[in-house]
């Protein structure tokens, strides 16, 4: 026998973690990365007959600093593959990040010195997303994925070190990447 047999109806057990996993998971802001041709079902995802503002992601942040989710969307060449990592370094944490497409998730058919064969080569990737181009609706599929991995992450202040020390181990992993050259005119 349960407690919740011995509770009055209406009453609803959960704790503070589910429920900052509950908020947490549907306020989630992407700092969009559209690089190459996926990026046009990405922007399609946003549109009135997928919007995914129903999932409360309202608007794509123009800023990373007021982001927690990178759809890298598109191939990543070498040259862009410092900025990707900045710009991944001045989201706000914890973050998580969606390799939309072959080419994001592998390098797919540009298979060459130009391209970086996948973005988990320089951010640690949540969700890997297959197809040229996915459509839309697999797009919110990956998100409604990452949401189950959001709800399970542990939150809170006391879980702070906790989180740092999970982001730090998963970009140990990493190839170490050269600093961001100075773009000339
Ligand atoms: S996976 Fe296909 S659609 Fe997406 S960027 Fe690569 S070539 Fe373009």
């Amino acid at each position: 026998m349960g407690l919740e047999e011995k509770l009055p109806s209406g009453v609803i057990l959960t704790t503070v973690e589910q429920v900052l996993g509950l908020a947490r998971k549907s306020s989630v802001w992407p700092a969009t990365f559209g690089l190459a041709c996926c990026a046009i079902e990405m922007m399609a995802t946003g549109d009135p007959r997928h919007d995914f503002s129903r999932w409360g992601m309202e608007r794509a942040s123009g800023s990373p600093r007021q982001a927690d989710l990178m759809i890298v969307a598109g191939r990543v060449s070498q040259k862009m593959a410092p900025v990707l990592r900045q710009i991944y370094d001045q989201m706000a944490s914890p973050k998580w990040v969606i390799a939309m497409g072959v080419c994001a998730s592998s390098g797919g058919m540009f298979n060459n010195y130009a391209i970086v064969q996948g973005v988990d080569h320089i951010v640690p990737v949540d969700v890997y997303l297959p197809g040229c181009p996915p459509r839309p609706e697999m797009l919110l599929d990956a998100i409604l994925k990452l949401h189950d991995k959001i709800q399970n992450t542990k939150m809170g202040p006391h879980r702070k070190k906790e989180i740092e020390e999970l982001e730090r181990a998963r970009l140990r992993q990493l190839p170490l990447l050269e600093q961001p050259q100075q773009v000339t005119s």
